[in-house]
C-alpha cells in the first residue's frame, strides 16, 4: 500500500494534469468507452458511469498555462475560468473527449457551451438546465428529460443502453465516494492537522479525472491513515471557505490561509463531488428518478442554485455550527456574479448571528498573497484574542 505522502503526490499530479492522461488511458482500454467533460459545478456522473463512460471535471487552467487565445473570446470584465477552458480546447488538450456537458450555473458557462458548439468540440455539446421548480412532477420531470438527453447523445456514440441494474451499481459507487469524502471532512473537523486543506484539496480534486472505483480506494486509504495521530496540533482558528465553488482558488491561496493561522474545516471548492447530501437510492427500478429526487431534496446550497424555500444564508450558518468553526472566509473569483451578488446576503446573516468573517476576491492565476496573508492573519489573531469578549457582548 502506498504511503499517505505517495497518495497525496499522485493525486496532486492527477488533479492538475491539463492533458487528462489518466482519463484518456482509461478510455483507450476498451472500444465502447467514452469520455464526457463537464464544467463546474455539479453533474450526476453516475449516468455516464452506467453507460461505459467517465465523466471528467474540467476546472480551468489555474496558473499552469498562459491564456492568450481565450482572452480573445471574452470581454475583460468576467471571471477567468472560461478563458482557460477555451484555451484548453483550442490547444488540443481536450482531444479524445466525446462530448461536453455545461451545467447551467451562470451566463458565462452558457456562453461557453455556445462557443464549444461553434468550435465543434466533441461529438456533442449539451447545455444542461437544472430545474428551478422543486416539485417532482414539474421540475423533476424536466430534469429527468435533461438527463435522458445526455444519455441519448452517449448512446449515439457507443450504442450502450442504460439499464437499471447498472445505474443502481453506479449510484452505489458514487454514494460510497461521497460518504468517504464526508468521513474525511468529519475527521478533519476534529483533527485538522492530520491532513492539511491543501492535501485534502488534491485528494478530492483528483477524483474528477479518474474512475470512481480507483478514487474510492484512495479515499479509503486516506481515511485509514488519518485515524492515527499524525501531524502536530497548532494554535489556529477554524474557518470555512465560502464562494469558491466554480473557478478554483490557486493552491497558494489555500496554503496562505493555513499559514496565516487558520484550519480550513469546510469549504465549497470541488463542491460537485459533495453536492448530494446523503445517499441516493441505489436499489430501485427507476434509478434515474432516484437521481432526480436526490437533486430536488438532497442538494447542498450554493450561490449558483435558485432555491427560494431553502435559504442559503441559514444553511451557511448551520454549517458553521456543525463544523464548530470560528469564522468564515468569503473568497470568490473576481467578477463571479453568483458568488458576489450573494455575498451581502450571507454577510448580513453573519452579522445578525455574530459570526465573524473576512472577504476578498481572487483569480485562479493570482500569484501574490502578501496582502491576503496579512488580512487573514489579523482576522485569526482578532478571533484568538477577543473571541470571548465578542461572545459576551
Ligand atoms: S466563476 Fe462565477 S461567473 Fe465565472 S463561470 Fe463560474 S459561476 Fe460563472
Amino acid at each position: 500500500m502506498s504511503t499517505l505522502q505517495e497518495i497525496i503526490n499522485k493525486c496532486k499530479n492527477l488533479a492538475f494534469d491539463l492533458n487528462f492522461e489518466k482519463a484518456k488511458e482509461w478510455k483507450a482500454e476498451e472500444n465502447d468507452r467514452v469520455l464526457i467533460g463537464y464544467m463546474p459545478i455539479y453533474f450526476p456522473r453516475e449516468i455516464v458511469h452506467a453507460v461505459n463512460g467517465l465523466a471528467v471535471g474540467i476546472l480551468g487552467v489555474g496558473d499552469r498555462k498562459q491564456v492568450i487565445k481565450g482572452d480573445a473570446y471574452y470581454q475583460s470584465y468576467i471571471c477567468r475560468i472560461p478563458r482557460g477552458i477555451i484555451e484548453l480546447a483550442l490547444d488540443g488538450h481536450l482531444e479524445g473527449f466525446d462530448g461536453f456537458v455545461f451545467p447551467s450555473i451562470c451566463d458565462v458557462i452558457r456562453n461557453l457551451s455556445g462557443m464549444f458548439q461553434i468550435l465543434k468540440k466533441g461529438k456533442f455539446v449539451d447545455y444542461l438546465d437544472y430545474p428551478q421548480n422543486f416539485q417532482l412532477e414539474v421540475g423533476g420531470e424536466f430534469y429527468k428529460n435533461e438527463l435522458q438527453q445526455v444519455l441519448n447523445e452517449i448512446k449515439k456514440i457507443n450504442k450502450v443502453e442504460i439499464i437499471p441494474e447498472k445505474l443502481n451499481h453506479s449510484i452505489k459507487l458514487y454514494n460510497n465516494n461521497r460518504n468517504l469524502i464526508e468521513k474525511i471532512y468529519d475527521v478533519r473537523q476534529k483533527f485538522p492537522w492530520r491532513l492539511t486543506a491543501e492535501e485534502l484539496y488534491y485528494i478530492v480534486r483528483a477524483g474528477l479525472v479518474m474512475p470512481v472505483e480507483e478514487h474510492n480506494k484512495i479515499l479509503e486509504d486516506v481515511y485509514g491513515y488519518i485515524q492515527e495521530e499524525i501531524g502536530e496540533p497548532m494554535d489556529k482558528i477554524k474557518v470555512i471557505i465560502s464562494g469558491a465553488f466554480c473557478e478554483q482558488p490557486p493552491v497558494s491561496l489555500i496554503k496562505t490561509i493555513e499559514m496565516a493561522g487558520c484550519y480550513v474545516v469546510d469549504d465549497d471548492m470541488i463542491l460537485g463531488s459533495r453536492w448530494i447530501e446523503g445517499n441516493v437510492n441505489d436499489d430501485t427500478d427507476d434509478p434515474l428518478n432516484a437521481l432526480v429526487e436526490a437533486y430536488l431534496t438532497k442538494s447542498t446550497f450554493s450561490s449558483s442554485v435558485y432555491d427560494i424555500n431553502n435559504p442559503k444564508e441559514d444553511r451557511l450558518i448551520e454549517l458553521v455550527e456543525k463544523r464548530k468553526a470560528d469564522g468564515i472566509i468569503f473568497a470568490a473569483p473576481s467578477f463571479c456574479d453568483p458568488a458576489l451578488l450573494d455575498r451581502p446576503l450571507l454577510q448580513k446573516a453573519c452579522d445578525d448571528r455574530n459570526v465573524r468573517y473576512i472577504s476578498f476576491k481572487y483569480s485562479e492565476n493570482t500569484g501574490q498573497f502578501k496582502n491576503i496573508k496579512e488580512q487573514v492573519g489579523a482576522f485569526a489573531d482578532s478571533i484568538k484574542l477577543w473571541s470571548d469578549e465578542l461572545i459576551e457582548s
